[in-house]
């Protein structure tokens, strides 16, 4: 089972909806299913009415997913109650580090100040997970191969429940694709880097690891990532089969010359038969 997560900070783009195709076809080359859900953990962040248009825009892809929509914000008791559960099994601890105090580090990694000193009670504090001497987690990645990530090298005991009341996505995330019973977790390659911290989180609440796979990010034609930020990479409406195409391309395949200007299912359909795992591709143009 796989699932497409955004955040709801804004309409899909060029870059987040070739990740979505990219789970979509991973997922269902498979026959399996692909869940929606909206990753609304952040409300600074995000923007009223992104996740309708987030839906919308997938629909117009053709890219229809399993099931009710799930929104995290409707899960913060669940998300409490295995944070309580993790500081009940002295495996999280409270911190009340300031952001000041945590700059002056020397290393990138958390120094378990608040571990030997914990915080009084009042005051306000994230929760962080023990992480220990043993972090280094292994996966084969479905795109990226063999990855190593040591997560004490990393960051440390990292945040799961954040100073400012709002709970981490790491937490959210990893506690979300085991309820859901997701076991293929595709998404862009700049979520790299969060596997290590996941699976040290499915370590500790005892949950399988799901199979993942890292797509390579989007660039325009100078190599540069797209973003937001970046007009080009706007979905246009009514131009939803040329977007399709695009991404499609991104992902290394090549439609054949008659399905341009097609209907976005029938070039979906075309991609599911012919899904070919996006590995060593370098986008040079
Ligand atoms: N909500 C996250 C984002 O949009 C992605 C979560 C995930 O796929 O693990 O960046
Ligand atoms: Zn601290």
């Amino acid at each position: 089972m796989g699932r497409f997560a955004p955040s709801p900070t804004g309409p899909l783009h060029l870059g987040s909806l070739t990740a979505a195709v990219g789970s979509y076809l991973e997922a269902r080359s498979r026959g399996g299913r692909w869940l929606l859900r909206i990753e609304d953990i952040d409300p600074p962040r995000e923007v009223a009415g992104a996740d309708t248009l987030i839906m919308r825009q997938l629909e117009q892809h053709g890219l229809d997913w399993d099931g009710p929509v799930r929104y995290q914000s409707s899960r913060l008791e669940r998300y409490r109650e295995i944070a309580d559960q993790l500081s009940a099994q002295c495996c999280a601890y409270r911190c009340s580090c300031t952001r000041a105090r945590l700059k002056q580090l020397p290393s990138v990694s958390y120094d378990g100040h608040c571990l030997r000193q914990p915080p009084p009670d009042a005051a306000a504090a994230a929760l962080r997970l023990r992480v220990g001497p043993d972090s280094r987690c292994e996966f084969d990645d479905l795109y990226l191969g063999r990855q190593r990530q040591d997560v004490a090298e990393q960051c440390g005991d990292f945040v799961i429940w954040r100073r400012d009341g709002l709970v981490s996505y790491q937490l959210a995330v990893v506690v979300d694709d085991f309820e859901q019973g997701v076991n293929l977790v595709v998404r862009g390659a700049d979520l790299l880097d969060n596997s290590g911290r996941q699976i040290a989180l499915q370590r500790q609440l005892n949950y399988p690891t799901p199979r993942y796979g890292h797509l390579p990010l989007v660039v325009d034609e100078r190599g540069n990532k797209l973003s937001k930020q970046n007009h080009a990479a706007c979905l246009v409406a009514g131009s939803e089969s040329q977007s399709l195409l695009f991404a499609l391309r991104q992902l290394g395949l090549q439609p054949p010359a008659e399905l341009t200007g097609a209907r976005p299912a029938a070039l979906l359909d075309w991609a599911q038969q012919n899904w070919r795992p996006p590995i060593g591709l370098a986008h040079h143009h």
